[in-house]
């Protein structure tokens, strides 16, 4: 019966390691290969036009259409110089991955034969016929269409045959319905609000922008292994399988050597990205076996999401020729670490200043602690918000659960951070601030050393934490697009700006000196926010009692931390901030919950199929080879050595039948909870009932599958096991 099983096993084990091509030249040569830079820019466009697009790029200029078709002839040249045939709007609705259209080149000349052609409407502008993205009933099909438009700040690539334009895409009513809208929007805030703050310290800043250094952790699995787990291939993650008896317990496989085949993937795939302009560097091993890391340098935000969605599409394809499947999932395996993505955050300036780094100078420090001071502030009281942008379905399985990151927000500084603010706190302005002989004001801020990364100065257990020059957002899952949290978070500290900036400029017009104002806003924000500073245990159970004494949302429940979105707080930050609407607001919460209720409807139906199909009669037949063993017994034995001998074998049969039965009865009352539930018609009540009474019985009915696992004859089990999963030779 399991033949399948001891096949695909032994195929796993036996697969060598696919041969990579190495290119001939360095790294630093194919770089942007395949990547319409400024070089190539340079060299395809005439020189008016490519001094617009810089300006369109850098300043958010406009293109007027003569400029545009005159892109799109040199984006042609390029691509088709490269092989490209097609062409894509290449944009991010709101799954997890990327859409695309493709489209050739060819046009009727008008003499009868075809040609290529690429004008500057098609890329400017587009009408993809799609109708079937989540839109949480903005655009119904009757009603307004969407369009997708060039964002021309990030730039054009080609993948395989096809050139592929980064776009937004929005409702012909002018709401959003992707990622990327929302975001620029939300850059736009945040540089606005900044460069204003910073014109406090430096007159000459211009422009600041947000960073992103992501850092992705996922699973491999062996093909053959995949295909033979459907739960892996419809749901992403094993709905069942009892834990092997050695997984990570002796922490080696974290920071470990590679396995061969994994090695050649990752350099197959690093060359890959290298050539698609995404500056990869860092590999390495994560926690569990077969979980591993990828990490670039980090890059302006708009770019740095837009090459995290292409790195995930990048990541399974490369996965596929080297005989593997790729697990973006938060948590393909019980007992064993979930995958996140660190999402490393700052703000830096068009002079070269990063604002979440220590200075040298007093002065730096004030403007380092005002940024650093004005973040606290926005996680303090966006903490809720924070949580639901990074909130799903899938990452329900890591917060919380006892491992990286809880589900409640907070912020670790470190110890040399922490002394700082103190000291702000304690001291009284004019303490801080002491009249120096001809430089005017002297600072007393302490020196702060520039290097803060101290590795033992660490805290695993933070969702929210410093580390020397930037902040590490470490609660987002895997799957997600990072475009998600990187929307709460640069929007909650652009208003925060905003007003730290009104409320300076108030003491400001009363007569007080600008240093001391900023100071003392400074000094309250610091009194403000310290509910958000935590450099404890964040898994501890004390620390779940502490954060509701200090008014932290504490809150578990998936689709009741969607509501986050909807406070007056969050849509009043969104709507000054300019970056969404309360409609478009209430139309996203539509598609998460939605998109929750889905995700574990699907799950459920998986796991009644695999049971009913394979687990149940495989027992059975087990269960029924037992039986047949008893009843032989008694043709050779006496009746009283016989209960003496069977009893073992008794006992199993009377275990089957307990789990099998408990199954059968869950996985129908399951059936029929969901029946119940799908008939609510209002979502978000929907996925709560999903959330409250399905999904817990996922769990339930996955206890007593991996108890049957443990005793069926392995030679009988059809499906992989984790052991069997968890080993990449
Ligand atoms: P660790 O695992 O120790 O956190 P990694 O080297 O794996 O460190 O990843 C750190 C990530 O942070 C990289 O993507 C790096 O480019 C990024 N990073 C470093 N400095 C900044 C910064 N100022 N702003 C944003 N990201 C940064
Ligand atoms: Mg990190």
């Amino acid at each position: 019966m399991s033949t399948l099983r001891f096949k695909v096993v032994e195929k796993a084990f036996q697969t060598k390691p696919v041969e990579v091509n190495t290119p001939k030249e360095r790294p630093s040569e194919y770089f942007g290969k395949y990547v319409f830079n400024r070089e190539k820019m340079f060299k395809y466009l005439p020189s008016s036009v490519y001094a617009k697009l810089v300006d369109v790029m850098d300043n958010g200029a406009t293109l007027d259409r003569s400029m545009a078709d005159a892109v799109a002839e040199g984006m042609k040249r390029w691509a088709t110089e490269l092989g490209a045939t097609h062409y894509t709007h290449w944009f991010q609705p709101l799954t997890e991955g990327t859409a695309e259209k493709h489209d050739s080149f060819v046009e009727h000349d008008g003499k009868g034969g075809m040609m290529e052609e690429f004008s500057g409407k098609l890329l400017v502008q587009q009408e993809p016929d799609a109708s079937s993205f989540p839109n949480g009933g903005i655009r119904n099909t009757f009603e307004a269409r969407g369009y997708s438009a060039w964002d021309p700040s990030s730039p054009v690539f080609v993948v395989d045959d096809t050139l592929c334009i980064p776009t937004v895409f929005i409702a012909y009513t002018g709401e959003s319905l992707d990622y990327k809208a929302p975001l620029l929007k939300a850059l736009r805030a945040v540089n606005k609000a900044a460069v204003d703050v910073c014109h406090y310290f430096d007159p000459d800043v211009r422009k600041v922008s947000a960073y992103l250094g992501w850092e992705q952790e996922y699973f491999l699995i062996d093909e053959g292994l995949y295909a033979a787990r459907p739960d892996l291939l419809l749901t992403g993650r094993t709905l069942m399988g009892h834990e092997a008896s050695k997984n990570q317990q002796l922490e080696d496989h974290y920071f470990g050597a590679i396995p061969s085949r994994v090695a050649a993937f990752m350099k197959d795939l690093e060359i890959q990205a290298l050539e698609l302009g995404i500056p990869v560097k860092t590999r390495h091993n994560e926690v569990a076996p077969n979980q591993f890391e990828l990490a670039p340098i980090y890059e302006e935000c708009n770019l740095a999401v837009d090459h995290n969605m292409l790195i995930m599409s990048l990541m399974r394809k490369v996965a596929r020729n080297h005989g593997f499947r790729v697990l973006l999932h938060e948590k393909p395996f019980k007992g064993v670490n979930g995958s996140g993505k660190h999402n490393n955050w700052s703000l830096g300036t068009d002079t070269g200043i990063l604002l979440m780094a220590p200075g040298k100078t007093p002065e730096e420090n004030l403007r380092f602690i005002t940024f650093i001071v004005n973040t606290l502030m926005a996680v303090y009281r966006h903490n809720g918000l924070l949580k639901a942008s990074i909130m799903s379905a899938t990452n329900a399985h890591r917060l919380g659960a006892n491992e990286a990151p809880p589900a409640i927000i907070s912020s670790f500084l470190g110890t040399q951070l922490s002394k700082v603010l103190d000291h702000m706190e304690d001291s009284a302005t004019d303490e801080l601030v002491s009249l120096g002989g001809k430089h005017g004001m002297k600072l007393d801020i302490p020196q702060i050393p520039e290097l803060l990364i101290d590795n033992t100065d660490r805290n695993r257990t933070s969702p929210f934490a410093f580390t020397g020059n930037r902040f590490e957002f470490r609660a987002v899952g895997s799957e997600a697009n990072c475009a998600s949290a990187m929307i709460a978070l640069n929007t909650a500290v652009a208003e925060q700006l905003t007003e730290f900036k009104q409320k300076v400029d108030a003491l400001i017009e009363q007569g007080e000196p600008k240093i001391p104002a900023i100071i003392q806003v400074v000094r309250e924000y610091i009194k403000l926010s310290k509910p958000i500073r935590f450099d404890g245990n964040g898994y501890s159970e004390e620390w779940k009692e502490e954060a509701a004494r200090r008014g932290l949302d504490c809150e578990t429940s998936c689709p009741v931390i969607f509501d986050q979105y909807l406070t007056p707080e969050s849509i009043s930050m969104f709507e000054s901030e300019g970056v969404m609407t309360k409609k478009e607001l209430e139309a996203r919460n539509e598609v998460k919950w939605e998109t929750y209720t889905k995700k574990i409807q699907i799950e459920a139906r998986v796991l009644g199929d695999l049971v009913m199909n394979h687990i149940v009669p495989v027992a059975i037949e087990y269960q029924s080879k037992l039986i047949d063993n008893v009843f032989k017994m008694k043709g050779l034995f006496p009746d009283e050595e016989v209960s003496e001998l069977s009893a073992e074998n008794l006992a199993i049969i009377r275990k089957i039948s307990g789990h099998t039965s408990y199954i059968k009865e869950h996985v129908d009352e399951m059936v029929n909870a969901r029946k119940v539930a799908n008939k609510i018609t209002d979502e978000r009540e929907k996925a709560i009932a999903y959330h409250d009474h399905i999904a817990p019985m996922l769990e339930q009915i996955r206890y007593h599958i991996d108890k049957l696992e443990l005793i069926v004859d392995d030679q009988m089990w059809t499906l992989p096991k984790y052991r069997e999963l968890l080993f990449i030779r």
